[in-house]
């Protein structure tokens, strides 16, 4: 029911695509949004975050209807430091030097489309507000600088999910890091190891002893870096490994990390060693039903241009989880991107032209 411009549509997402973004270095692109947005009457605020800044797109509607808020993020992952996109008659990749960056510029072209073809056809629609972040590949840095306060909206819908339109993600896990430091007594290996406690062996022990990977449906937990130790005829005093926790319930979380104090702990004692745990929370997950309201809109909106939506969760983590756990209810929803963070990454032209439907669909539904 709407007639996009791909000639248009695609050019928008070449040129940021063609601009470079990596994190903390959003300048360029955030300058050429600006510009887009601004001609077609949003009010653009930068907001200090780190060495960047977030970007808030603010565009006035009709004041009896919900202000809704679409969000997506202006940094890319490396290499991005000159893409050349290369268009075929149904799909954009890069040359195969770099990634594309379709994540999540697919996201920004698909809003500034959007917006050109709503202008165009004056379309009616209630206050819209766009939050475009800075760093969110370094760890949602950006929207975790970002004050949600300020913001109007009551529902979130951000761009930032892969694989074909349709898909809803209503469930992403909660995320914590922890370090383990194991603290032994150092001695010369060859003449006096008994007087030695050797933390690499007494850390070891506490790792084998952990569960590895997934532990259910929900849950998962992940040893990924270890160091320790300096050289090899020293009993070494001090080893360290910082591992993930993640789930979907916040109370399996919570006790798979008991169980990695305990079992840390219990085993330090019987070695005579000392361990200290920090545990630091990445950020808070959640889990939206699809009966709710957020979820009904999303899906009849896409229903209204025929798309059919598929509700899903996901194991990772995204600006959605920063703003779910503010006073705004939000869905993240896929934007096209495919092999994502990687030089294959490509995106189906007629997903640019599908988001663009489902975006119009979206801000002209809302009441
Ligand atoms: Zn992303």
């Amino acid at each position: 029911m709407y007639t996009i411009n791909r000639e248009s549509l695609v050019r928008t997402f070449v040129e940021l695509a063609e601009i470079p973004s990596p994190s903390w270095r959003e300048k360029s692109v955030m300058e050429y949004i600006i510009k887009r947005f601004s001609k077609l009457g949003a009010v653009c605020t930068r907001y200090k975050c780190g060495e960047s800044h977030n970007l808030l797109i603010r565009f006035s509607g009709a004041e009896d209807r919900s202000t809704i808020l679409l969000s997506g993020h202006m940094d890319t992952v490396i290499p991005c430091e000159s893409v050349k996109a290369v268009v075929t008659s149904t799909r954009i990749t890069s040359d195969g030097t770099s990634i594309l960056g379709s994540d999540d510029k697919a996201a920004i072209a698909i809003f500034i489309e959007a917006f050109e073809f709503i202008r165009k056809n004056n379309i009616k629609h209630g206050p819209v507000e766009i939050l475009l972040t800075c760093a969110e590949e370094l760890g949602l840095k950006g929207i975790k600088g970002f004050d949600l306060s300020i913001l109007k909206a009551k529902y979130g819908f951000v761009f930032d999910s892969s694989g074909r339109i349709g898909r809803i993600i209503v469930k992403a896990p909660f995320h914590s890091n922890m370090d383990i430091t194991v603290k032994g007594r150092a001695s010369h290996a060859g003449m006096a190891p008994e007087k030695g406690i050797n933390a690499i062996r007494v850390l070891s022990e506490i790792i084998a002893a952990l569960p590895s990977g997934r532990i259910d449906d929900e849950s998962t937990i992940n040893v990924g870096i270890i160091s320790g130790g300096m050289a090899t005829n020293i009993v070494p005093e001090f080893a360290e490994c910082k591992l993930e926790v993640r789930s979907i319930d916040r109370r399996k979380m919570n006790a798979i990390e008991k169980q990695v104090r305990e079992t840390a702990v219990r085993i330090c004692r019987e070695n005579r060693a000392k361990c200290r745990i920090e545990r630091t929370l990445e950020y808070s997950g959640f889990s939206i039903s699809p009966e709710e309201k957020i979820s009904q809109l999303a899906a009849d909106a896409m229903k209204r241009v025929k798309i059919r939506p598929e509700f899903v969760s996901m194991g990772g983590g995204s600006d959605t989880n920063i703003i779910n756990s503010s006073r705004i209810r939000a869905v993240n929803l896929s934007c096209g991107m495919q092999k994502i963070h990687s030089t294959g990454e490509f995106i189906m032209i007629n997903d640019l032209v599908k988001g663009t439907e489902f975006v119009l669909s979206l801000i002209e539904t809302v009441k």
